[in-house]
């Protein structure tokens, strides 16, 4: 099978489509025929090596993907050959083939496309677990959403809505605050202002908002601490830097700020959460939206768009 494959750490032009042996299941695991595939931003920093993340060279990138069971090993009970599914933790899913340990493999309802279902694992489960589980949203209480045009801020955002939270999101672009208002925010808000921060304690009749949660917290958590609600909660989901902070403001404020990886998230809460986001995706509350379609050998392209500003929705690789 054809798998993309990086043998050296470097910029996106390290990635090479390579012939490779097709992956076999072991008991737990199902093999996957991939359509779709999710990429996310970890993964450029991963093939950089960023603080030291790179994997063990060579490897084959991405975890997430979307597509049909082509084998199942002897234990797996929930699946069959031929089910539409998604997929999280997969073992070098930027390939034709991929496997997955059936406990990370979720069922794909009907109304639900392959390039939406690669979308859903990291960007999706994030929002769902820094929303719901760290930052303790309860329906009527307000939410920023830091960053709200990407992949886990459009799932913040509709999984917010859904709750009964009032949502504000931002956006560099005007486009891109088209599409957060498009997935439900109230109000969308341009992070390049000078005063946009101001102008949501506004809209909040000066009492700020209970929760944000935070895309580039190097850039915006001095800021956040002007503008969250007494009681409130800082989410970290992002961050690529340091900054300098007034610990003050975190204290006049009785606020906590939290820090989240989804990778900490336990075995059950990921179940739980896998739950609730395919109860979304049945009843058309999450619904995932592709900024752009590239084929598998153009994954380089496919990681420079990642990573640059302006570009609205998720990325996703189609074989
Ligand atoms: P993405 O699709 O690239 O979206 C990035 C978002 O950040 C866009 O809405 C972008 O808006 C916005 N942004 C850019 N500059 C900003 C600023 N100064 N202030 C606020 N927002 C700004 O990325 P993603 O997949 O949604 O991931 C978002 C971040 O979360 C990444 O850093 C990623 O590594 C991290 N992440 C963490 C976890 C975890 O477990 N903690 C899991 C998944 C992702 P414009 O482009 O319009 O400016």
């Amino acid at each position: 099978m054809k798998a993309i494959r990086v043998s050296q750490y470097g910029g996106p032009s390290v990635l090479k489509l390579e012939e490779v042996p097709t992956p076999v299941p072991g008991p737990n695991q199902l093999l996957l025929r991939n359509h779709a595939i999710g990429v996310n931003p970890v993964e450029t920093y991963m093939r950089a090596n960023t603080d030291n993340r790179g994997p063990k060279l060579p490897y084959t990138p991405g975890g997430d993907a979307a597509g049909v069971v082509e084998a199942v090993g002897a234990s797996v009970s929930r699946f069959k050959i031929g089910d539409r599914v998604y997929v999280g933790g997969a073992a070098g899913a930027y390939a034709e083939l991929c496997v997955c340990d059936e406990a990370n493999a979720h069922p794909l309802p009907d109304n639900v496309t392959f390039t939406q279902g690669a979308a859903m694992n990291v960007p999706y489960a994030t929002a769902y677990h820094a929303l719901i589980n760290r930052g303790q949203a309860r329906s009527g209480e307000s939410v920023l959403v830091h960053g709200a045009s990407g992949g886990v801020g459009i799932g913040a955002v509709q999984i917010a809505r859904a709750h009964g939270l009032t949502v504000f999101g931002t956006a560099g672009t005007e486009t891109g605050r088209q599409l957060v208002r498009d997935q439900g925010a109230h109000h969308a808000l341009d992070h390049t202002s000078p005063d946009y921060l101001d102008r949501l304690v506004e809209l909040t009749g000066g009492r700020g908002v209970d929760i944000i949660l935070e895309m580039l917290a190097n850039v915006n958590l001095q800021k956040d601490l002007g503008a969250i609600a007494m009681n409130g909660r800082v989410v970290i989901i992002g961050s690529r830097g340091n900054l300098e902070i007034t610990p003050r403001a975190i204290m006049n404020k009785n606020a906590d700020v939290r820090g989240m990886l989804l990778n900490h998230a336990t075995p059950a809460e990921m179940a739980d959460i896998h739950v609730a986001l395919g109860e979304g995706l049945r009843n058309g509350s999450l619904r995932p939206i592709i900024g752009a379609e590239i084929p598998l050998a153009n994954a380089a392209r496919a990681h420079e768009l990642v990573m640059e500003p302006g570009h609205q929705g998720k990325v996703v690789l189609v074989v």
